[in-house]
């Protein structure tokens, strides 16, 4: 069973990542946005570590939620209202439940992401995170492994997409060959949760 401790490792996981990352994120933004994506991430996940070391919330599902909130208030960008939604509607999906499953998760994360494509207005192919996160909700009824290796592989499949949504879809044919750099850290995002069970 997943608890409120298991969500609070996720975030400190994901935090770690992206500052592991943040150059990579960076350069990958510089090809085809504005070379924000990693100072943007990094600086709304350490923003969630302190926050939920400070006030640690009792549920999954209000941890997730104050997570998604911070995001919003703290990254400037259009990833930070993109996960903000997606953390603050998984969490609300969770309800106040003391300990959820792993097949719980999928569920409320798909509703997550569900609210990321209403936010943004992107579909599968539309070369964002959304590339990354969809694939990762239907393995994750599966395991925890398998949902990071499905949006590894769903992050690398943005390389030949032509962007249609944010600052990349300016560059039109551009835009091709290049990962996306969203779906990067979405799957960094997925990944951290096999540190959080480990
Ligand atoms: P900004 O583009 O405002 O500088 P970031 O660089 O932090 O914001 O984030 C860019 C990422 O946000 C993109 O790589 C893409 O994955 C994601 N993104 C941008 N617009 C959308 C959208 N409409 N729907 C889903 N994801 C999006
Ligand atoms: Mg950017
Ligand atoms: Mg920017």
């Amino acid at each position: 069973m997943l608890d409120a401790a298991f969500m609070c490792r996720w975030m400190t996981a994901t935090a770690a990542a992206v500052d592991r990352e943040a150059a990579r994120l960076t350069d990958l933004d510089s090809a085809i946005g504005d070379a924000d994506h990693g100072a943007n991430l990094q600086r709304g996940f350490s923003a969630v570590t302190t926050l939920l070391d400070k006030e640690a919330p009792a549920t999954p599902g209000a941890v997730l939620a104050l997570a998604g909130r911070q995001l919003i208030s703290t990254v400037g960008g259009a990833s930070g209202p993109l996960y903000g939604t997606l953390l603050r509607r998984t969490g609300k999906s969770l309800g106040d439940a003391g300990e959820v499953t792993r097949e719980q998760l999928a569920e409320a994360l798909g509703a997550g992401v569900a609210a990321v494509a209403q936010l943004g207005g992107a579909a599968a192919g539309d070369k964002t995170m959304l590339d990354a996160l969809l694939p990762a909700v239907e393995a994750l009824g599966e395991s925890f492994a398998a949902a990071a290796e499905a949006a590894d592989a769903g992050a690398l499949a943005t390389v030949p997409l032509r962007a249609r949504k944010g600052r990349a879809s300016y560059l039109g044919e551009r835009s091709v060959g290049h990962q996306d750099p969203g779906a990067t850290s979405s799957a960094l995002l997925i990944g951290a949760l096999v540190e959080a069970a480990a």
